[in-house]
C-alpha cells in the first residue's frame, strides 16, 4: 500500500468493514457522529461509505424503523482492539446494553469483517455471524464492493443476489 491511506494506518493495513445502524432519536445524526469518530480512530483510514438505507427493525417490530449503512476502513487495530473501539464509540453514543437483543438502539456498531480473518471467540465473531441473511447488511457491503469474498461464505455479490432485498425500504438521502 502507499499514499495517505499507509500514513494513516501503517503497512500492516487490513480492510475492516463496520456496519452501523440506528433507530432512536437522530439517528441520521448519529450515523454521521459515528462515521466521524471512525474516521479519528487511531492508524485507521475511513477509505469509504455506502448509501443510507431505511430498514425494516429485523427483531422486535414494535419499534421505529432503522437507518443502516456501511464504512470500510484501512486500518491497523487488530480485530478485538477495533472492537472494543466501536463499542466506545457506542457507549459514546448514549448506548445501553440492557435492552432486548434486536431492540432499539441509538447506535449499533458491527464488526462485520476484519481483512481474512476467522475468528471465534466469546466477545468476537468473525466474519460477522449473521452477515449472510441480513439484507440491510448484504445491499450496502455489496455496494461498496461486490467482489469482496466473506471468508468461509463466498463473494459478497452472490450472497446478496441469494438474500433479496427483503425489510430494505428506501434508499435515503446521504448526510455525508
Ligand atoms: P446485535 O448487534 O447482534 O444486536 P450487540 O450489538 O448488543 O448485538 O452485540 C452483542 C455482542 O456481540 C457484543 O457484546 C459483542 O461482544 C458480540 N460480538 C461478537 N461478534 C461481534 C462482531 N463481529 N461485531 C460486533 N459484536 C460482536
Ligand atoms: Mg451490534
Amino acid at each position: 500500500m502507499s499514499g495517505p491511506a499507509a500514513a494513516a494506518a501503517g503497512p500492516a493495513a487490513v480492510r475492516a468493514y463496520v456496519g452501523l445502524g440506528a433507530n432512536l432519536g437522530d439517528a441520521r445524526a448519529s450515523l454521521r457522529a459515528a462515521l466521524d469518530a471512525l474516521a479519528r480512530l487511531p492508524a485507521t483510514r475511513l477509505a469509504a461509505v455506502s448509501s443510507l438505507y431505511r430498514t425494516r427493525p429485523h427483531g422486535p417490530q414494535d419499534q421505529p424503523d432503522f437507518l443502516n449503512a456501511v464504512a470500510a476502513l484501512e486500518t491497523a487495530l487488530a480485530p478485538l482492539e477495533l472492537l472494543e473501539r466501536l463499542q466506545a464509540i457506542e457507549a459514546a453514543a448514549g448506548r445501553r446494553r440492557e435492552g432486548p437483543r434486536w431492540g432499539p438502539r441509538t447506535l449499533d456498531l458491527d464488526l462485520l469483517l476484519h481483512g481474512a480473518a476467522r475468528l471465534r471467540t466469546p466477545r468476537l465473531v468473525l466474519p460477522h455471524p449473521r452477515i449472510a441473511e441480513r439484507p440491510f447488511v448484504l445491499v450496502p457491503l455489496a455496494e461498496l464492493d461486490p467482489a469482496l469474498e466473506v471468508p468461509g461464505a463466498g463473494p459478497v455479490a452472490a450472497l446478496r443476489a441469494r438474500c433479496g432485498e427483503a425489510g430494505i425500504l428506501a434508499r435515503e438521502p446521504a448526510p455525508w
